[in-house]
């Protein structure tokens, strides 16, 4: 354990950090419901679930025990001509509570890998059926992945800069509001027959900045899309499992996607595990005499056996009663904050969907890499509060198990924050 630091910034490159400049990386020796513990002696709240990823807490002793039990039965098999218990359970756990036309479950091992597959299924389902559909529509400030067409479909950013020339062609499109929804419906109709699909987040543009957008507009760009036979793919990776207040975004509107993606809560934040759904008519379209018409996508640890069991075990836990009422429990005291913060001078634009709530400082700097961001993740982690700054804006997005008390910690800290920046 000793001189970690050290050795860690002698050997390690982090991700999304810029090592030159940025504060050596915190130990966490123990992690434990909301709490993370540091190496020295320091205890934190986790109010950002880990990069958005934690459900039920740290080391939830139940998950645990699913993992410990199938790491002494099967840790791992190939999944091309083979199968095991626990993906086929996950499988069937699954389409019991996603959208009833979500008929398949084709397993990765990340959020950008579930986004590959989905952007592989569509383009390729019009391909099998012999018709040039190739271009993809997105929403500008999108966020779908790290990885090359993950990347192509987000938004154009400093993030991409260096690799937009290499991108490929995408056509995107505004958020959704009163105002533009005939706009935008005319842009899909003008562009359908190029169009293979429409990914999108739904409710809450995650990276892009937590940008929320109504559940009425996003059912009717969805309907439309149906009306003009572009595929839907609903990108649930940060949306899943609960953060939105009901299991999954889509179950906030009547309209049913081609394609889902999940990953992030899909194992309780325990295990990196990638899940694209499809439809039977997706799915059809890949069944043939000819070998060509197969999708040809795999990864060496697709269904990993590890992460299939704990996102079972995970599952058991979401569908208890007491993990619902939770998930209520931090929406009506998120719903509460807002409205008293809601017409604080130094805020803008304070908005919540379910489990998230987030505001922007009121500042000139609002890039990613504006200063107060820096400012107000130091003040935080001073006050034993984890919660990162994307630029100027600020969010809760915590373990759904979270306390009412550490809940108002953390209300009390952003007013401190507050009076002080
Ligand atoms: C995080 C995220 C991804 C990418 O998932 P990774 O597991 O980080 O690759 C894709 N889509 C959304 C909406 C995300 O929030």
């Amino acid at each position: 354990m000793n001189n970690l630091v050290e050795r860690d910034l002698d050997k390690i490159w982090h991700p999304y950090t810029q090592m030159k400049t940025a504060a050596k990386p915190i130990p966490i020796i123990k992690g434990e419901g909301v709490y993370l513990y540091t190496a020295d002696g320091g205890k934190l709240i986790d109010a950002v679930s880990s990069w958005w990823v934690n459900l039920h807490g740290h080391s939830h002793p139940y998950i645990a025990q699913k993992a410990f039990e199938q790491l002494q039965t099967l840790e791992h098999v190939i999944f091309a001509g083979f199968t095991h218990p626990q993906a086929v359970k996950l499988a069937e756990n699954l389409l019991s509570i996603i959208p009833d036309n979500q008929k398949k479950i084709f397993y990765s091992d990340n959020g950008s890998t579930a986004i590959e597959v989905a952007l592989k299924m569509c383009l390729q389902y019009w391909f099998n059926k012999g018709v040039h559909r190739q271009k993809i529509l997105a929403f500008k400030d999108a966020y779908h992945g790290d990885t090359f067409g993950a990347m192509a479909v987000s938004g154009r950013s400093a993030w991409t800069a260096p690799f937009d020339s290499l991108l490929f062609d995408v056509e995107f499109i505004d958020l959704p509001t009163k105002e533009n929804l005939e706009d935008l419906k005319s842009q899909i109709s003008n562009l359908k027959s190029d169009l293979a699909c429409f990914i999108f987040e739904p409710l809450i543009l995650g990276s892009g900045g937590m940008l929320m957008y109504d559940a009425k507009l996003l059912n009717e760009l969805m309907l439309h899309c149906r009306h003009e036979n572009v595929l839907t793919i609903a990108d649930e990776v940060m949306t899943g499992f609960g953060r939105t207040g009901k299991l999954f975004a889509m179950d906030h509107v009547t309209a049913e996607p081609d394609i889902m993606c999940f990953s992030k809560g899909l194992t309780g934040g325990t295990m990196a595990l990638g899940v694209t759904s499809c439809t039977d008519e997706i799915y059809q379209a890949f069944l043939s005499d000819d070998k060509m018409k197969t999708l040809f996508h795999g990864h060496s640890f697709t269904a990993n056996p590890i992460a299939c069991a704990v996102a079972n075990a995970s599952f058991d836990l979401l569908t208890k009663p007491e993990t619902l009422a939770n998930i209520q429990r931090v929406e009506q005291k998120h719903q509460t904050f807002k409205q008293a913060i809601e017409n604080h001078p130094k805020l803008k634009n304070v908005r919540q969907t379910g489990t998230i709530i987030a505001f922007e400082w009121n500042t000139d700097a609002t890039s990613y890499f504006s200063n107060i961001r820096d400012l107000l993740y130091n003040f935080f982690l001073e006050q034993g509060i984890i919660l990162r700054p994307l630029g100027n804006i600020l969010y809760i997005l915590p373990p759904y198990c979270i306390s009412d008390d550490d809940l108002d910690y953390i209300y009390e800290k952003i007013r401190l924050a507050l009076e002080k920046f």
